[in-house]
């Protein structure tokens, strides 16, 4: 019988954040299909709040690893921290969140308890009573079920894959895990956090929509001119209206490295497609682009998608998009900017 253990770790201000919950949706879903028993792992400066808000999931135990060591994302203390919770929830199977954070340890906790890691996983199935996960290669072309017979066997989920658990909140009596650690490894510290201003963040992996651009908005326009600067407005106060993710075509982002005018808030973390990301929304828009088959890839898990373009024949849109608008976007989004703003 499978011990089947979520190890997630807390926030700064305790809860547990959207990826842990995706996570706990997926233990939970192998639970429902198996005799195994689930459990739940945190750790972070304080745990209380988080097990308190899952209370009500299926799970019958929770181990805490807590202090102020295990507040910051520190390779020594949280590898540390994992292999104690595995070691006490005596785990065959352990899921995690694959943040930045689990991303880094889980690998080296796999190979310290003489386990098994997979990373990217989003989903997972229950058949004879073995279980199965599944995975995307070649940049999401192939899809292949996993099965595998070593124990521990960790597995990153790829954030946004799944739902949220929804299981409510209650009181969770954590079991404290203690961990041995040495000054050694507590050595490296987080100084600090740089990051951009909110309103210079344009990837939003959470937004209900994402916005692609494509080079369209830097090409000639019917009265033979470039209208950059105006395009730059349009799609920035279409973000600042929307709080939508902000994608881009291969093309709009390769412009800036050629020396044409460029969108400057662009950059090719905002491109999408085979060689750039795979985002995950709800629901896509993409405006003044062509796009070819290979590179709407990146499109595979947008559930509604969208198009703007002049050309009616575009292979993108009459391929790919559930509804295509034949229309200039410059004056589609001017538009839709102006009813926003009225709310
Ligand atoms: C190995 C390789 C990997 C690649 N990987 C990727 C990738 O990961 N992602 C990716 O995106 N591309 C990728 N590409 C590039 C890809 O093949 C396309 O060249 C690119 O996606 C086209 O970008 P685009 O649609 O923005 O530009 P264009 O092909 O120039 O199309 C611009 C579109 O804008 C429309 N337009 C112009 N003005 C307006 C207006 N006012 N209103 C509405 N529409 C307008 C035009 O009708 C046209 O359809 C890759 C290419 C190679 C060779």
């Amino acid at each position: 019988m499978e011990t089947i253990l979520l190890l997630a770790h807390t926030e700064s201000d305790g809860t547990l954040a959207k990826p842990g919950r995706e996570a706990l949706h997926v233990a939970a879903m192998l639970h429902k299909a198996s005799t195994g028993s689930l459990v739940v792992g945190l750790i972070g400066e304080s745990v209380q709040t988080a097990a308190n808000s899952i209370a009500a999931c299926p799970a019958t135990k929770y181990f805490g690893v807590s202090g102020a060591e295990f507040k910051q994302a520190r390779y020594a203390t949280d590898a540390a921290a994992a292999e104690a919770i595995c070691k006490a929830a005596q785990a065959s199977i352990v899921f995690a969140p694959a943040t930045s954070r689990w991303n880094r340890v889980l690998a080296g906790v796999a190979q310290r308890l003489g386990g098994h890691v997979d990373t990217h996983v989003t989903g997972v199935t229950e058949a004879g009573g073995k279980p199965a996960i599944n995975r995307w290669y070649y940049r999401q072309r192939m899809e292949a079920s996993i099965s595998r017979t070593q124990r521990p066997w960790f597995m990153l989920v790829d954030v946004g894959s799944q739902p949220a658990c929804e299981c409510g909140a209650g009181t969770a009596t954590v079991e404290s895990v203690t961990v041995n650690l040495t000054d050694v490894g507590k050595r490296t510290a987080v100084i600090g956090v740089r990051e951009p201003k909110a309103d210079a963040q344009t990837i939003r992996p959470d937004a209900q929509l994402l916005f692609v651009t494509g080079a369209g908005w830097t090409k000639k326009q019917a009265d033979g001119q470039t209208h950059v600067p105006e395009a730059e407005q349009i799609i920035l106060g279409f973000l600042k209206a929307t709080r939508a993710s902000l994608g881009s075509s291969k093309s709009l982002v390769d412009l800036g490295g050629e020396g044409q005018a460029v969108l400057p808030f662009l950059s090719h973390l905002n491109q999408i497609g085979q060689t750039g990301s795979t985002p995950r929304h709800a629901k896509g828009l993409s405006t003044c682009c062509h796009g070819e088959e290979p590179h709407t890839v990146g499109w595979r898990f947008i559930n509604e998608r969208r198009a703007i373009s002049l050309d009616p024949n575009c292979g993108w849109a009459r391929g790919k998009a559930d509804v295509l608008y034949v229309a200039d976007a410059f004056k589609v989004i001017a538009k839709v900017n102006e009813l926003l703003a009225k709310g």
